[in-house]
């Protein structure tokens, strides 16, 4: 408090005659605003902070609140009090070519998924893939065995079966409980002779789940290597999951890219005290891919490396058992379109495509971010990302290989027949 009180202090000196807007005032501005756009401006001249004549600022200092820099060592407050992030959507001016993709050029296979097909969805999800050119779709929430036994016994009984496959769970809550090993593994295989063609680790693991004695289940303890060993043996992938977007694990402030989304969601807020951090959840996850070379990791979500690629390029060199999937990261490729194409050229055998969530409408923004050279395009959630996105150019056979052809390399299980050349 006494902290803040300083702070306000020399705010207020360093802006001189300036005064401070209550909310209320603030509020009368924003009407006057309204009708003062021709006039005068008395609002921001005399009553906003830094307005006119503005604050100084010296080398590496940065604005006060609610100013923005206008010259070299100078911010001024904008004369009307300024829309939130919320509400602030400006219409761009910018006229270029748009292409728009609503179904991809080859047939796709869907590495994350976790839609569950029943008699209910199942005819209109085969309309809407087919549609969008999606020949497979994998749901990764396929449970424990009789869970997956259940979900492929209704599958096989349709005309539809080859469009969708199953991966299996485990529940890794007191994985140091005598016998939980022998138990996990014993119905993973069983999950697989059900069925199953690979097997999928949510975030849980490394976030909630825990030891018997209460303690944080941590991804790189030796007591899971059992599970790792079974799926070499098995010859399934295993696609993980951990941790959130690095920002889910820095505070919510005003120079969070991910403010609106962490303000949104109270569950996505990895930042309380206690919390695992993100570089100790990455360093887990990457300890047990490279402690276990046998067997084949899909790094979902891109490992939450989309962000840097070059972080993502030194793991892929090091680690030949690790592929990465491309879901909810749309919006880090898109932001780069130059880098992620270098990147997707050069290792187009490690990147399969996924989504996550299911909703037809929002695949074709993966499309056109892959396939076209379109530019300054809308992405499909706001409080993602605050910028546009811009498009890959992919060649065709990099986009085959990230729709379909890595997907059947990396995860036997998938229907083998009837894939382009
Ligand atoms: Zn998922």
């Amino acid at each position: 408090m006494r902290r803040i009180h300083l702070t306000l202090i020399a705010l207020v000196v360093a802006l001189g005659t300036g005064s401070w807007l209550t909310a209320e005032q603030a509020q009368q501005g924003q009407a006057q605003g309204q009708t003062q756009q021709q006039g005068q401006g008395r609002a921001g001249g005399q009553g906003g902070r830094g307005g006119r004549g503005g604050v100084q600022i010296g080398p590496g200092e940065e604005c006060p609140p609610g100013t923005t820099m206008v010259r070299v060592g100078r911010c001024q407050a904008p004369e009307f009090p300024p829309p939130s992030i919320v509400d602030y959507r400006p219409r761009t001016t910018l006229k270029v070519a748009a292409h728009p993709v609503p179904r991809a050029k080859f047939p796709v296979i869907d590495s994350h998924n976790h839609t569950t097909i029943t008699a209910a969805n199942i005819e209109q999800m085969v309309k809407d893939m087919d549609a969008l050119n999606m020949r497979v779709l994998v749901n990764l929430s396929g449970g424990n065995a009789d869970a997956v036994r259940q979900k492929m016994e209704y599958l096989r009984s349709t005309p539809h079966a080859d469009r969708f496959r199953v991966f299996a769970n485990v529940s890794w809550n007191n994985a140091d409980a005598p016998g939980w090993a022998e138990r996990a593994v014993a119905d993973l295989e069983q999950a697989v002779k059900n069925g199953a063609i690979g097997l999928k680790i949510a975030k849980n693991l490394g976030l909630d789940a825990r030891k018997a004695d209460g303690s944080r289940q941590k991804v790189d303890d030796p007591i899971l290597k059992p599970i790792w060993d079974a799926c070499a043996r098995l010859n399934i992938p295993v696609i993980i999951h951990t941790a959130e977007p690095q920002e889910f694990f820095s505070p919510l402030d005003m120079k969070n890219e991910r403010w609106l989304e962490l303000a949104l969601f109270a569950e996505r807020r990895n930042y309380n005290p206690g919390d695992p951090t993100f570089e100790e959840l990455m360093g887990e996850r990457d300890r047990m891919y490279a402690a276990n070379p046998k067997t084949r990791y899909i790094g979902a979500h891109f490992n939450w490396y989309a962000n840097d690629l070059g972080r993502l390029s030194k793991q892929l060199d090091a680690l030949p058992n690790l592929v990465v999937e491309t879901g909810a990261i749309l919006y880090d490729l898109g932001r780069q379109p130059r880098a992620a194409r270098a990147f997707f050229l050069k290792y187009q055998d490690r990147v399969l495509f996924g989504k996550d969530a299911w909703e037809s409408t929002e695949f074709p923004y993966f499309w056109r971010v892959f396939e076209t050279g379109d530019e300054y395009f809308d992405y499909y959630r706001n409080y993602h990302a605050f910028w546009k996105l811009y498009g890959m150019e992919l060649p065709d056979d990099v986009l085959k290989k990230l729709y379909y052809r890595n997907a059947l390399r990396v995860t036997p299980g998938l229907p083998k027949t009837g894939w382009p050349q």
